[in-house]
C-alpha cells in the first residue's frame, strides 16, 4: 500500500450538485467520506437553476439554506413566468405579452406555498451553486473534496470497493478502499460499466443554451424568472426560444441571461455558432444590443431512468439514475433528495444500528418517485406544444396563416376577445410546470423504510398543484409551526440534521414519551421526542388540522423527515409496538 493509499467508509464520484450535497450530509451525520471530481473545477454551464421547497427544506435541515438566500432570488424577484412576442421592436406584433403565471410559490400562490413549509423556494443557478456547495463541504470535511481526480477503474470486493483514482495535477494514481461507492458522476463513468440500462425516450432534442452578458434593464420586469417567446415565425415555443434571469442581481437589471433553444438532433444547423448572435438579436427584436457570449452549450434531452439504482456496494444518484427535460425543474431538485435519502442510511448502516436491508430501500423509495417525476417532466415538456396550439400556431402552416393568427389574438371585437380566452385557458394547463406543488412535496413511498397502516391516504391533484398534508406513512412529515420555550418552530426541526429519527406525539402521547425512550436505549438509535401539548404547544392549531392522529396517537419520523410509521391511537404495549417499528424499518426484526 502506498502512502497516498487512502481507506475511508464511503468513496463519492461527481463533484456536482449530487455527489457535493451528498458530502455536505454525510459530513453532517458524522460518516467520513472522499469526494473525487474528475474536472479542476465546479462547473462553468449555467445548467439547473431552481431550488424547491423540497430542496431547501432539506438544505435548511443541513444547515446551508441561509447561505443560498443571501444570493439567490427572492421570490418577489422569480414568481412569475410570462409568454411574450418579443421584448423590443415596434412592429405591431412585437413587445406583446401574451399571458402571464404566477408561478414557484410567488405572488397569488405565497399564502398556500408558505402554510405548507418552514421555506419557500429559490433561483440560483448551477455555476454559482456549486461553488457554494463546494465551499459548504469542503469546511466540513477539509482535504477530502479532491477536484482534478478522477475515478479510473474499480472492482467490487467481498468487503466494499476497490478503486484506481488518478491525481490529475500529477498523474499519479493511488488506491482508495471503501465499504461503499455514491455513483453521482452524472452517469459518465461507473454505471455504463456495471451493465445498467437507462430506460427510456433518448435524444429528443438538442437544448442549445447560451449564457451572456447584457443590460436588459429597459425591457424585462422586476417579477419574471423566465420569458417565453413566441411569434409568427417560430415553430414552435420551445423552437422559438426560453429565456431565464441568471443574477447576480435579480430582477430587470439582472446581468446574466441564458437563453435555450430547442433543435432536433439531426439538424446540422444546432452547432452554427455564428448564427447565435444574430438570432437571440432577431428573437428579441433588439438589432442593436450589446451583449457578451460566455458559453454555448448542447444538451441531448432524455427521459431515461437506471434500472437498478444498487448494484452490490454501488449507489447510483442524480443524473447517473435519472434524466429527464428540465421542464418543472425536477434534474437536480431530484438529486439532491436522491442523496438526501441514501445518506442517513449509510450513516445508519456504518454506525452497526441498521443492517444492510436498510440500504435495498434506497432503490425501492426513490426509482418510483423518480420516473413518476421523469415522467412529469416529459408531460410539461409536451404540453408546450398544446400552448402553440392554442394561440393559433400550427406546425408547416405557411408564414403568412401564422401571422394571421397573431393577428386575430390581438385583434379587437369578439374574435380576438374569444381568443386570448382560449389562449388564456391553454397556457394555463402549464401549470403542472410551474405550479407543481404536489409534484414538489407530496410524493409518496410506497415500499421501503416504512411500515403501512393500511389507511387509505389522500388522493393526489390530478393537476400535480394543490399538495394535501398527511402523516400516511412514506409521505413527507407535514410542517406546522409550533413554540417551544417561546420560540417558533417546525415540526421538522423535531428531526435534527445529524441522524435523529423524531416521534411526535399528542398532550396523552406520555406512553409513547417513554416507550422512546426504551427503544432509543434498547436499540441504539438518537430519537428526538415532540410532546404536543406538553413542552411543545401548537398554537396555530395547524398540527391539529395536519397530523391525523388523536391526542394518544404517534408518529415515529426518519432522519429524512419521511413518515415511517405511525398509530393514530393510543396502544397497549407503546413499549415493544415502538420497539419493533423502529427495528423493522432500520432491518433489524
Ligand atoms: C448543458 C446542460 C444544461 C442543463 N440545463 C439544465 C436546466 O436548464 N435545467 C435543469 O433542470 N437541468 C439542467 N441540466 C441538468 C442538471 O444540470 C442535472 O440534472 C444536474 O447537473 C445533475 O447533477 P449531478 O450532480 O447528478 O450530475 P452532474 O452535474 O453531471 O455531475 C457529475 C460529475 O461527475 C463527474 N465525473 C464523471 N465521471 C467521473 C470520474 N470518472 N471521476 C471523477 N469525476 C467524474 C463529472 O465531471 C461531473 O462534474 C443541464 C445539464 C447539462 C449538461
Amino acid at each position: 500500500m502506498s502512502v497516498r493509499d487512502l481507506e475511508v467508509p464511503v468513496l463519492i464520484v461527481g463533484g456536482g450538485g449530487c455527489g457535493l450535497s451528498s458530502s455536505i450530509f454525510l459530513s453532517n451525520f458524522g460518516v467520513q467520506h472522499l469526494l473525487i471530481e474528475r474536472h479542476a473545477g465546479t462547473s462553468i454551464l449555467p445548467k439547473a437553476h431552481y431550488l424547491n421547497q423540497r430542496t431547501m427544506e432539506i438544505y435548511r435541515q443541513h444547515g446551508i439554506a441561509e447561505a443560498i438566500y443571501e444570493v439567490g432570488a427572492p421570490i418577489e424577484r422569480m414568481g412569475q413566468i410570462r409568454w411574450m412576442t418579443s421584448l423590443g421592436g415596434d412592429g405591431p406584433l412585437d413587445r406583446r405579452e401574451i399571458h402571464r403565471m404566477d408561478a414557484f410559490g410567488g405572488y397569488s400562490l405565497r399564502d398556500r406555498y408558505e402554510a405548507d413549509s418552514p421555506v419557500r423556494a429559490t433561483n440560483y443557478p448551477q455555476l454559482r451553486l456549486e461553488p457554494l456547495l463546494r465551499r459548504e463541504a469542503e469546511r466540513r470535511a477539509p482535504g477530502a473534496i479532491r477536484y482534478h481526480h478522477e475515478l479510473l477503474d474499480w472492482e467490487q470486493t467481498a468487503s466494499g470497493i476497490v478503486a484506481t483514482v488518478q491525481n490529475c495535477d500529477t498523474d499519479e494514481t493511488y488506491t482508495v478502499r471503501a465499504r461503499y461507492l455514491i455513483a453521482a458522476d452524472g452517469g459518465k463513468t461507473i454505471s455504463p460499466r456495471l451493465g445498467v440500462e437507462m430506460v427510456g425516450p433518448r435524444q429528443m432534442v438538442d437544448m442549445v443554451s447560451t449564457h451572456f452578458t447584457a443590460d436588459l434593464s429597459e425591457y424585462w420586469d422586476d417579477n419574471t424568472l423566465i420569458t417565453w417567446f413566441l411569434n409568427p415565425e417560430g415553430e414552435s415555443s420551445w423552437g422559438a426560444g426560453a429565456m431565464v434571469q441568471m443574477g447576480p442581481t435579480w430582477g430587470r437589471h439582472s446581468e446574466e441571461w441564458v437563453v435555450h433553444f430547442a433543435f432536433r438532433p439531426d439538424d446540422p444547423e444546432r452547432f452554427n455558432e455564428d448564427a447565435i448572435v444574430p438570432r437571440l438579436r432577431e428573437l428579441l427584436r433588439l438589432p442593436d444590443l450589446n451583449l457578451e457570449v460566455h458559453k454555448v452549450s448542447h444538451w441531448i434531452l432524455d427521459r431515461i431512468v437506471a434500472d437498478k439504482w444498487r448494484i452490490g456496494d454501488v449507489f447510483l444518484a442524480g443524473d447517473a439514475a435519472h434524466r429527464q427535460p428540465p421542464t418543472t425543474g425536477l434534474g437536480l431538485n431530484t438529486g439532491i433528495q436522491d442523496a438526501h435519502n441514501l445518506t442517513w442510511k449509510l450513516a445508519h448502516v456504518l454506525s452497526g444500528s441498521a443492517t444492510d436491508a436498510l440500504l435495498d430501500s434506497y432503490e425501492s423509495e426513490r426509482k418510483p418517485v423518480s420516473t413518476d417525476g421523469a415522467d412529469w417532466a416529459l408531460m410539461a415538456f409536451g404540453n408546450h406544444t398544446v400552448i402553440d396550439a392554442g394561440i393559433g400556431l400550427a406546425p408547416g402552416a405557411p408564414l403568412e396563416a401564422n401571422i394571421a393568427a397573431f393577428h386575430a389574438l390581438f385583434s379587437e371585437g369578439q374574435l380576438g376577445c374569444a381568443l386570448r380566452a382560449r389562449a388564456k385557458e391553454t397556457i394555463g394547463t402549464q401549470r403542472a410546470e410551474f405550479q407543481a406543488h404536489d409534484v414538489e412535496l407530496g410524493f409518496c413511498y410506497r415500499r421501503g423504510a416504512l411500515i403501512d397502516d393500511g389507511s387509505a391516504a389522500p388522493t393526489r391533484s390530478d393537476s400535480g398543484t394543490i399538495y394535501t398534508p398527511t402523516s400516511h406513512p412514506g409521505r413527507r412529515l407535514p410542517h406546522a409551526w409550533l413554540e417551544r420555550d417561546a420560540v417558533r418552530l417546525s415540526t421538522h426541526d423535531v428531526v435534527d440534521g445529524e441522524g435523529a429519527f423524531a416521534l411526535i406525539t399528542g398532550s396523552d402521547g406520555g406512553a409513547w414519551v417513554s416507550a422512546a425512550q426504551a427503544a432509543s436505549e434498547k436499540l441504539g438509535v438518537a430519537i428526538n421526542v415532540a410532546q404536543i401539548g406538553a413542552e411543545y404547544h401548537d398554537a396555530e392549531q395547524t398540527w391539529t388540522r395536519v397530523s391525523e392522529i388523536e391526542s394518544h396517537g404517534a408518529i415515529l419520523v426518519r432522519p429524512d423527515n419521511q413518515v415511517a410509521w405511525r398509530s393514530r391511537t393510543g396502544v397497549d404495549n407503546a413499549t415493544d409496538t415502538l420497539t419493533n417499528a423502529l427495528a423493522t424499518i432500520l432491518g433489524r426484526s
